[in-house]
């Protein structure tokens, strides 16, 4: 069985070493402030001083951009976000400039892919003028591909509503007329001080609006700064405001390193919250929430500043199972991507990789790349991973499920 379609993968993220070598070559003087931003963000998550113009103007430069640019060994996220802005400096959404997407859905097409929803990141200052002739550039690229290859587009918006309320005003009026070019919103970056609830009325707002654009949320991907049951309700409630598919949801499907977890009290006060206010749904699904002993948790908590770390013991082994059977209820689609799993979420074991839990408990899931440049990695090299463990059942439904999104939006 092969893969060709894929629903997890940032534009930029595509590119590789080379690649950025190759088109960087003609813009890097052009983009200097930009770059110095990046050599700063650099330092700041890697504790390395770097110069990013030596990669054009040193012999060796393609080989010391590879070193900083990709991930061969695992990191947390700021790491990966430090490599990633490389791009963000580099390839700014400027009007008529095609250059990125072409190169990218062409070195796809080139790889065999049939399918991509590439996830287009929001600058900013980015306005209608440049999101129309983006997807200006969709179209003409579809019509060359003449059904060889389809793209379609997901930008991704801030998760905070004052920032991607204002984005959403601007990307209605961009994508006008290229409706079928777009088929979602993404919410990515940083999950710390973003809960899924955060979007909530961004989200809805969008539902009503066009309600035909699927809603895409990396949940439960970061979770460092919070235990492994809060990040399990991130995923409950990010399933709960009816996204139509979650990015990595790793909380639920690797196990915790102890059976003791660390978070502030202000994010444990809201845990309790949410275990009271969800009792009766989550009984339903065989959790039963003590609401007593919860409430004189609460009560100790009051008293207590809300930045305080503080160790909580973990009911994961009991409210996993709960939030399976929800998801299951539900419906939802979660989205995996193991190298980015392993790196990101710095996980080495095969068998604690989210997607066999997904496997072995019968949740519906697909297989992206997410970043393919910054990990050296094909989606080939991905379903290369999944079939060392999964049946063939569960690799038949993975392309049934690509194939069933693929269809979706090439109509649309
Ligand atoms: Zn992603």
């Amino acid at each position: 069985m092969t893969l060709t379609e894929d629903f997890h993968v940032h534009l930029y993220g595509v590119l590789s070493s080379e690649d950025i070598w190759t088109l960087g070559r003609d813009r890097y003087k052009n983009y200097a402030d930009r770059l110095s931003w990046y050599e700063q963000e650099f330092e700041k998550a890697t504790k390395k001083k770097i110069s990013a113009r030596l990669y054009w103007d040193d012999p060796n430069g393609l080989e010391l951009l590879k070193s900083h640019y990709e991930m061969s060994s695992p990191g947390d996220f700021s790491i990966f976000q430090a490599k990633f802005n490389l791009l963000i400096a580099l390839f700014p959404l400027v009007p008529s400039d095609c250059t990125v997407l072409r190169y990218v859905a062409q070195k796809d097409q080139r790889a065999g892919l049939t399918f991509a929803e590439y996830r287009t990141p929001f600058p900013r200052d980015l306005n209608f003028e440049t999101i129309k002739s983006f997807c200006q550039c969709a179209d003409d690229l579809n019509q060359e591909f003449s059904g060889a290859f389809t793209l379609r587009l997901a930008f991704s918006l801030a998760r905070d509503p004052l920032l991607g309320l204002p984005q959403w005003e601007v990307l209605k009026k961009g994508i006008s007329g290229f409706e079928k070019m777009v088929s979602g919103i993404d919410f990515c970056g940083s999950e710390i001080d973003a809960p899924p609830q955060l979007s909530k009325p961004l989200i809805e707002l969008i539902k009503k609006e066009r309600p035909s654009l699927a809603i895409l949320m990396h949940v439960g991907e970061q979770y460092s700064h919070l235990s492994q049951d809060s990040a399990l309700r991130l995923i409950y409630d990010a399933a709960r405001l009816n996204c139509d598919r979650l990015g990595h949801a790793t909380a639920l499907g690797t196990p915790p390193q102890s059976q003791e977890g660390q978070e502030p009290v202000a994010v444990r006060t809201a845990h309790l919250k949410w275990l009271i206010n969800e009792a009766p749904s989550l009984k339903d699904l065989g959790y039963v929430v003590h609401v007593n002993d919860i409430k004189k948790e609460l009560t100790s908590l009051a008293s207590q500043p809300p930045e305080k770390l503080i160790k909580v013991s973990l009911e994961f082994e009991t409210l996993r199972p709960a939030i399976t059977a929800y998801l299951k209820k539900q419906g939802s689609l979660l989205e995996t991507c193991p190298t980015s799993n392993s790196l990101i979420g710095q996980i080495s074991s095969l068998n604690e990789l989210p997607f066999t839990y997904f496997s072995d408990h019968h949740l519906d899931f697909i297989v992206g790349r997410d970043d393919p440049g910054i990990f050296n990695i094909t989606l080939e090299h991905e379903l290369n991973i999944v079939k060392k463990i999964t049946s063939i059942e569960t690799l038949q439904t993975i392309a049934v499920n690509a194939n069933r999104l693929s269809e979706r939006y090439s109509r649309s």
